[in-house]
């Protein structure tokens, strides 16, 4: 397959989109060039745009029902919204459908990969698990796991739940993920059994971190004054495949803390506004060493496509006063920033022998005299400008469809 259109190139310095073509055979791309197609085109002309497909790096399934609903405080909003809607998980098939459409729907928006928290429920995820790898994404997940702080119906026995993920294996392009929710809701039996599980399958680990002043102030109460980071290091929960949504709250020594183990903090500026949680410091993260991904947290963020996200991004950084992203750093971080942080080698850029994931968009402004293309795709960022989304060189959304 031959696609044409105007190419962003997140691994090279200039902010610009290059005119050219890319070629895919099966699941990967064999091709890259620059100027006019090698042949007639199958996708795509001068009036399209070509990206890396858009990865997210923290989104729940179970709440994809659950967008919207404004007003709470994270505690109450997880007891109040959230945990009755993963209480439907319980019944597998029920998880699977929504698996699919929650999967499909990320797809519609451009995503082609994404690092996802299920429900507590193993067998449920499991077939979720199968829906997911079905449709072809790159992923991590994993039931989130909870023995305490939640209804009795969505907390589990600590050794049954790690003997249940320990019998998941990768599937596709989809891998197991050690997803304790966040220590609020687990015991420290419970971290330090999903510490060396994560270790002895070498496995990615995903839990929340410093989201609200509110939860600091139950983890001091929980775990004797212990700083938040230090409660997960202490359990071995802190490795360079460690991605802990959020970190507004965080301490300088925490950051060092974080910096030394390489792990990642995923920032999820929609959410952190429609939840009042706070603005996270990403500059101050990023100069103190921390890995840095971005993540939709869908229902926490209401919004599903990640060029909003990033957008959100860059008007955080600027109501801190901080110095922002650019556009094009913005269209980076979504794409080879996130795929950097999760470890996905092949994803985030067009490049021969990576991974053939992409969104051909079609904008209805003219970019060609524009002095930021970029700044205008993400400014002015319509989905109904996605044309296609390819997900490993099959056609996964067409809008013609
Ligand atoms: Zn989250």
């Amino acid at each position: 397959m031959l696609i044409a259109g105007q190419v962003f190139h997140p691994e090279r310095a200039s902010d610009h989109l290059e005119w050219g073509w890319v070629r895919l055979e099966g699941g990967t791309i064999t091709q890259v060039g620059k100027g006019p197609a090698p042949a007639k085109p199958d996708l795509g002309d001068d009036d399209h745009c070509i990206f890396p497909g858009f990865l997210d790096a923290h989104v729940h399934l179970p709440q994809f029902d659950s967008i919207g609903v404004a007003g709470l405080e994270l505690l109450d909003w997880l007891e109040q919204v959230i945990f009755p809607a993963e209480a439907r998980w319980e019944d597998p098939a029920f998880a699977s459908d929504m698996a699919e459409r929650a999967t499909a729907s990320l797809i519609s928006f451009g995503t082609t990969g994404f690092a996802a928290y299920g429900s507590v429920h193993s067998e449920s995820v499991r077939e979720a698990f199968a829906s997911i790898a079905a449709r072809g994404v790159r992923a991590w997940f994993g039931p989130a796991l909870m023995d305490r702080h939640a209804p009795a119906d969505l907390c589990r026995d600590a050794d049954r739940q790690i003997e249940a993920l320990a019998s998941f294996e990768p599937m596709g392009r989809v891998q197991p993920a050690v997803t304790p929710r966040f220590a609020v809701s687990c015991t420290p039996d419970l971290l330090a059994k999903a510490g060396a599980l994560a270790c002895a399958k070498n496995w990615p680990i995903q839990t929340h971190l410093a989201e609200t002043r509110a939860e600091l102030e139950l983890i001091r109460e929980m775990f004797d004054e212990q700083p938040y980071t230090e409660v997960y290091d202490q359990f071995g929960l802190l490795t360079p495949r460690s991605v802990l949504g959020h970190g507004i709250w965080l301490s300088e020594a925490e950051r060092a803390l974080l910096a030394r183990r390489m792990s990642v903090v995923a920032h999820c500026p929609t959410a952190n506004r429609f939840l009042e949680a706070g603005a996270m410091d990403r500059a101050g993260l990023s100069s103190a060493g921390v890995r840095l991904a971005l993540g939709s947290d869908v229902a926490g963020g209401p919004d599903r496509s990640m060029v909003r996200v990033a957008r959100a991004m860059i008007e955080t950084a600027r109501a801190r006063g901080d110095i922002a992203p650019t556009p094009a750093q913005a269209f980076r971080q979504i794409t080879l920033g996130n795929a950097e942080a999760l470890g996905w080698a092949k994803s985030g850029r067009l490049a021969p022998g990576c991974e053939a994931d992409l969104v051909i968009i079609r904008p209805t402004i003219p970019l060609h005299e524009h002095p930021d293309p970029l700044g205008a795709l993400l400014y002015a960022w319509d989905d109904r400008w996605i044309e296609q989304v390819i997900v490993a060189g099959s056609i996964e959304y067409d809008h013609r469809r």
